[in-house]
């Protein structure tokens, strides 16, 4: 199906036409109409319209139906559309998008909604039958008409959404399916129900009838653990909770089943995976902004660690364009263990340095111009802490260089964790740039 447009204003410029645009997806099309134009051509700067009541009830009928029938069909994705007076997007079946188009025209020239609802009441599926109490085997072409497997997939996604379980099997030709109410959903429903409007429990009370056609067993998880178990006893205690992890991801508001967050915390506490085709002898790399990309790349990789644990704006490692001469030879220190690089300092050298007690914390106030490597910033792998990798990465750094330990800089202001290994690196005190 080739993408197209209609214009509805015939006697206007198209840039200010009401348009309806065809879309063709794998399992659907998208019907959507742009008003935008038309809609600040005819309404006062300022004033947001909204689409009539009417109307938008009719568009709700349109997509609740079309939604459950696109589904229906098999496709297993969801749908997004906005909201608002300006795109109205219906996605249908390629079979409806003729009607689609002619209700909309309607709706729009005429402000007549008649067509929209006809167009609802003709997708509309009787899930209310199919998912009614009791044992029942609906059969494809009478009872409906997909695959037996994807309806079932059908009634399994509505079922959820009823807070049923479905005990369903899909055969050749039919599904089985005995619908019941899910005790804590229940339990859910009648504590909110504000949040499910003209719920009613038709399942609770059902009794099977005498005649009621009897499932042929064909072995499998058949036995049902839960049957004369007893329901789950629900309270409130008052807990407490960070609601940043340690690696620095939120922990609440995880949009996305927690994935993104999955990824990271991984890659934070077992450190990042060396790709197989780097050859890495030993176990340190030295990386500076003249090295390959490849290895640049696993620099910054190994930098958006410690910049998401400790909330920083930048990545302490940038140089991911062309091999470049760093003035004050910035590098990174990769340290790499199972594969994994666990250990990431970055370093620069410098020559402006105080002084700094670390036993009364003050600043000796004696500065000092000698050229010394700074440590900008040091991570371990979170599964690595208190191993003494931070402390084998400063004494990397200072043979690098050509100096003792104690000869490092540190960069200000350090943090408590850099405090404690300064201390133990040397305890009488650190130069500090
Ligand atoms: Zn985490």
């Amino acid at each position: 199906m080739t993408e197209r447009t209609i214009y509805l204003d015939r006697n206007a410029r198209p840039s200010e036409s009401r348009k309806i645009t065809v879309r063709a997806y794998r399992w659907y099309a998208s019907v959507e109409l742009d008003r935008d134009n038309y809609v600040d051509a005819t309404t006062t700067r300022g004033q947001e319209p909204e689409l009539p009541s009417a109307y938008k009830e009719a568009l709700d009928r349109v997509r609740l139906a079309s939604t459950d029938r696109i589904w229906y069909d098999g496709y297993p994705g969801s749908f997004s559309w906005g909201e608002g007076a300006r795109w109205i997007t219906l996605p249908v079946q390629f079979s409806q998008v003729e009607a689609t188009i002619q209700a909309l025209r309607l709706a729009e020239l005429e402000n007549e909604y008649s067509q929209l609802h006809a167009l609802a009441d003709r997708l509309q599926l009787p899930v209310d039958e199919w998912l009614a109490p009791g044992e029942r085997e609906l059969v494809r072409g009478i009872d409906f008409q997909s695959p037996p497997q994807t309806f079932l997939n059908f009634l399994r996604g509505k079922s959820k959404h009823w807070g049923l379980r479905l005990n369903g099997r899909a055969t050749t030709g039919s599904v089985w399916i005995r619908p019941t109410l899910l005790p804590v959903q229940k339990t859910i429903r009648e504590m909110y129900p504000d949040r499910y409007p003209q719920w009613v429990d038709r399942w609770s009370g059902y009794v099977e009838p005498e005649d009621a056609p009897i499932r042929p067993w064909v072995g499998g998880r058949d036995q049902d653990l839960s049957h004369g178990a007893n329901p789950i006893h629900f309270d409130d205690v008052d807990v407490s909770t960070d609601n940043d992890c340690p690696c620095g991801m939120p922990l609440r508001d995880q949009w996305d089943d927690g994935k993104a967050h999955t990824a990271h915390h991984a890659a934070w506490a077992f450190g990042i995976r060396v790709p197989k085709n780097l050859m890495w002898p030993g176990n340190l790399a030295v990386v500076t902004p003249q090295s390959p990309i490849s290895w640049r790349k696993l620099a910054a990789k190994a930098g958006r660690m410690p910049m998401r644990e400790n909330h920083y704006d930048f990545n302490s490692w940038s140089y991911l364009g062309e091999p470049e001469e760093a003035p004050n030879n910035d590098r990174a220190f990769l340290l790499k263990a199972n594969e994994y690089v666990i250990g990431y300092l970055v370093g620069t050298d410098t020559n402006e340095h105080s002084r700094l007690d670390l036993l009364d914390e003050s600043t000796s106030g004696a500065s000092d111009d000698t050229l010394r490597p700074r440590i900008d910033l040091i991570w371990t792998a979170g599964s690595y802490r208190g191993q003494g990798i931070a402390s084998k990465l400063v004494h990397a750094l200072a043979e690098d260089f050509g100096c003792q330990v104690g000869d490092v800089s540190w960069s200000t202001p350090i943090s408590d964790a850099g405090r404690q290994l300064a201390r133990r690196l040397s305890p009488e005190g650190i130069w500090v740039s």
